[in-house]
């Protein structure tokens, strides 16, 4: 491992917190910078996969994580009228979270990136409130609208750099995403109060384009999400300060409108979940793969390389397994030169590319496939979900059966009857993930 390795994160979500907390096991120093002036909870629940959790387990982390996470047996599939149209078995999904594992000294709150330089000799980042800090390594974990990428973008593109159109055409989006969390309504549905498993409803509506996700929470909650499609007025309006903001309860009465008739299969309409919430968010919810990841001392990681839709609920799967090959790679590299920090990005962009590229296109093809409309979506629907057991288990079993784990960390070994894909992760081999 190379000696007083300085690494700056930038953005302190899942991608960068989990970084940290790998980080942290390496022994490899590090610093967040994260925009946001405190920790803030935007009213999403995260469903967690088996990619991920063997490397919580690995870490000791999986029985706490258990204790506030609700385990998804199912996704199941319904009409407006409450129909079923079809289930596909998730046995063994969780959800949780990880900001307490990282010591509070290791994040620098209300730090927003403007832009960074770097050179054969370190990299450097200055922030809005024009303090500036350097490091051997830039990792880029600041999401979708990534500013770490589009500094490097503008970097390379100074130098003639030949970045790929698709890299530097704007993210489009035509869908948005609502999402809340109840307050705890279990005096009203008791069987949600000691509730430990439950199934994700996604509920297709016929009369409306949304699509309408609900699913029990620990503590008597219900996690929701309504995507819908965005008006044609805000599809010409579409600029960054728009994606992501607490949602005016004025703008919800339009909504309301539409989906008071809405039945959840929990009883509830969708205008009761959203009543019932205190915080909403909105989201715009867009997928793109960025093709150029790296360069000289900076990478990005999660969501600022590559941006899924979440109807398939991988991105911070996808974000997670980002952040254990960089920890891998980066606890081999055997110096801080500029040669070793190439070559650990390249092992990283060869690992991780053609998987996330696989992600998202599993996740468009799923996203396609419940948003159809009309006599053809629902014909695919129905095909689709009723299809014989084994083979839909054949497919979560290809996304899921990739299990990487930390190699500096006691190995543990492959829980269920799923053999694990994913080979280790080491610099100097031909390892790669599935
Ligand atoms: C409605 C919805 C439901 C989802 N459900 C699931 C699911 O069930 N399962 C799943 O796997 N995925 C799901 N996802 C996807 C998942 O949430 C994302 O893929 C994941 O959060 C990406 O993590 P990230 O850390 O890369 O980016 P982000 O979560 O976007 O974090 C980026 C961080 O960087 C900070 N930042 C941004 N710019 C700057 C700057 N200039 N300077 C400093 N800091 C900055 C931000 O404040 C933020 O904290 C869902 C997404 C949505 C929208």
């Amino acid at each position: 491992m190379a000696t007083s390795l300085k690494v700056l994160i930038v953005g302190g979500g899942i991608a960068g917190l989990s970084l940290a907390i790998f980080l942290e096991r390496a022994g490899i120093e590090y610093t967040i910078l994260e925009k946001a002036k405190e920790f803030r909870a935007w009213g999403a629940s995260i469903a967690l996969s088996p990619q991920v959790l063997r490397v919580f387990d690995q870490l000791g982390m999986l029985s706490e994580l258990q204790e506030f996470g609700i385990i998804f047996t199912s996704g199941v599939y319904y009409k407006q009228d409450m129909t079923k149209i079809g289930a596909v078995d998730l046995s063994n999904y969780e959800e949780r979270w990880l900001l307490s594992k990282v010591p509070a000294e290791k994040i620098q709150w209300g730090k927003r990136i403007l832009r960074t330089l770097q050179n054969e000799n370190g990299a450097k980042v200055f922030c809005s409130d024009g303090t500036d800090f350097d490091a051997d390594i830039l990792i880029g974990a600041d999401g979708a609208y990534s500013a770490v990428r589009q500094s490097l973008y503008k970097n390379l593109a100074l130098k003639n750099y030949p970045l790929p159109k698709s890299d530097t055409d704007p993210l489009r989006f035509d869908q948005f995403g609502l999402l809340g969390i109840t307050k705890p309504l279990d005096d009203v549905y008791p069987e949600l109060k000691n509730a430990t498993k439950t199934h994700m409803c996604i509920i297709i509506a016929s009369e409306k384009p949304y699509i309408a996700y609900v699913r029990k929470l620990k503590g008597g909650r219900i996690g929701w999400t309504l995507c819908g499609e965005l008006l044609d007025a805000e599809l010409h309006e579409q600029d960054n300060s728009f994606r992501f903001s607490d949602w005016e309860g004025e703008s919800i009465e339009n909504i309301r409108k539409d989906i008071d008739s809405l039945l959840t299969p929990l009883g509830e309409t969708m205008a009761n979940l959203i009543e019932n919430t205190e915080c909403i968010s909105k989201v715009m919810l867009e997928d793109k793969l960025f093709i150029t990841w790296h360069s000289g001392r900076t990478c990005l990681i999660g969501d600022a390389a590559h941006k899924l839709v979440p109807a398939a609920g991988q991105g911070a799967n996808q974000s997670i397994l980002d952040a254990i090959c960089m920890a891998n790679l980066l606890h081999e590299m055997p110096s801080k030169s500029s040669t070793d920090i190439e070559r650990v990005f390249e092992k990283f962009y060869a690992i991780r590319f053609p998987t996330a590229k696989k992600a998202i296109e599993g996740s468009a093809r799923l996203s396609s496939l419940i948003s159809k409309r009309g006599f053809i979506g629902n014909t695919l629907r129905s095909i689709v979900l009723n299809l014989p057991g084994a083979i839909t288990q054949k497919a979560v079993d290809a996304i899921n059966s990739g299990r990487p784990i930390l190699n500096y960390v006691d190995p543990i070994p492959v829980q269920g009857t799923v053999p694990n894909t994913s080979l280790p992760h080491h610099l100097s081999t031909d390892s790669e993930a599935i």
